[in-house]
């Protein structure tokens, strides 16, 4: 059976068991997992040797290296056929802020993390920073555009110039994050340290879920987060499967508790009745986790260390090179309130974690003081999210003012 017929095959296979949820899924990491294994029948040997390297690294890992923080070069690679799916340098540094914030325990809703898991939760270390050399030594802003001729397409296309993608940059020394409009309702894939061929070897994420954005339940950049710490050695929180109802599946992570659930679609708040399956409380709020965006909060200590070790034994290559030199570091334009896009020629969208139940007024004035715009909440409780159409004003300046519960933030808006 030749392997795209085999590849059909396993993916007809897994629809006709019901497994083909992929309007529901976060990502392709279980399905490209099965049919890793099916394909290549020294997939599991390998994969093995692999965890046993990892398992050996973690006992190994010093207080150096585990105290220490690490840069990682990424280069985005985006593939757009719709203006839509062009992505702005502004919504790719926003992204990369997020990612940051993320990995490095600085995201504003931390501290949302249920008092029980809060001994467990951690920063990563781990910093991401756009490229400024591309692999032939030349200047680069870390960003590749490609137009593409096709409306959507298949993970496998993203990677190659002659498959409507671009190739990837030496995988050993950036991490290639490709954007693309994905087929199948796949919201994105992160390959595990030697999961893929080196050509093949990075993430992929679909533009709808990308950065702050106006997706129903990823709205937060959280996707990206979840990818690339698949890309790091991380299995989902109930283990390499699709789902775990007999509690048999497991992440290889100490401190991750047992789960049943995928929590795709869900957002416990965890106050009223925190979720609990195979014998413990669910660690729903994990990136590793289907939960929506707004309710991920937190990566764990064993975690933590599993993509050090990741890194150290299996990526080493993305540590030894200065292709971040000189880049330019991405600008959030407001901490913790995302406000963007900025400059937009339609929408304008705003969110942010509140700390406590907070009135929120937002209002937007021209160059000569007038105001174009208001609206104010009282008692809004954990999120603010917001979305002002923009496309009917007059290109120019604008200057956003946000109260949140007496604090203000003023923020310069450009219409395009
Ligand atoms: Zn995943």
């Amino acid at each position: 059976m030749l392997v795209s017929q085999k590849r059909l095959f396993c993916l007809f296979i897994l629809v006709q068991l019901g497994l083909g949820l992929k309007a529901q899924s976060q990502c392709a990491f279980a399905e490209e997992w099965a049919l890793r294994i099916d394909m290549d029948s020294r997939f599991s040997n390998r994969m093995l040797e692999i965890e046993n390297l990892l398992q050996d690294r973690i006992q190994d890992l010093s207080q150096v290296e585990t105290r220490s923080s690490f840069q990682i070069p990424v280069v985005f690679h985006v593939l757009w056929n719709t203006e839509e799916e062009n992505l702005s340098d502004e919504a790719i540094a926003t992204q990369l802020d997020i990612l940051n914030q993320d990995f490095t325990g600085q995201n504003p809703d931390f501290n949302l993390i249920p008092t029980s898991f809060k001994s467990v939760a951690t920063a990563a270390n781990i910093e991401f920073c756009l490229v400024s050399t591309d692999p032939s030594g030349n200047a680069t802003s870390g960003i590749t555009r490609t137009r593409t001729f096709v409306d959507s397409l298949r993970i496998e296309q993203v990677y190659y110039s002659s498959g409507e993608g671009q190739d990837v940059w030496d995988p050993e020394r950036y991490l290639n994050i490709w954007i693309a409009n994905l087929e199948n309702n796949l919201v994105g894939f992160g390959s595990y340290p030697g999961q893929n061929i080196p050509a093949e070897d990075g993430v992929v994420i679909d533009y709808r879920v990308f950065g702050l954005n106006d997706h129903p339940r990823l709205n937060l950049g959280r996707t990206l987060t979840h990818e690339v710490g698949h890309y790091f050695g991380l299995f989902h929180p109930w283990g390499d499967g699709f789902f775990n109802t007999d509690c048999g599946g497991d992440d290889r992570v100490p401190d991750t508790p047992l789960q049943s659930s995928t929590f795709s679609g869900q957002c416990p708040d965890g106050l009223s009745s925190a979720p609990e399956s195979c014998g413990s409380t669910d660690m729903y709020m994990n990136f590793m986790n289907y939960t929506n965006d707004q309710c991920l909060h937190m990566f764990t200590q064993g975690q933590a260390l599993r993509m050090l070790a990741s890194l150290l034994e299996l990526r080493p290559g993305l540590l030894t090179t200065d292709v971040c030199t000189g880049a330019s570091q991405p600008n959030p334009m407001t901490g913790v309130v995302h406000i963007g896009p900025n400059p937009t020629d339609g929408t304008l969208y705003i969110s942010t974690f509140l700390q406590r139940s907070s009135s929120v007024q937002v209002e937007v004035f021209n160059t000569q003081g007038q105001r174009v715009y208001q609206s104010s909440w009282e008692n809004i409780n954990r999120y603010f999210s917001h979305t002002i159409s923009v496309a009917s004003w007059s290109n120019g300046f604008y200057f956003l003012r946000l109260d949140i519960g007496g604090e203000e933030l003023v923020q310069k808006i450009i219409k395009i």
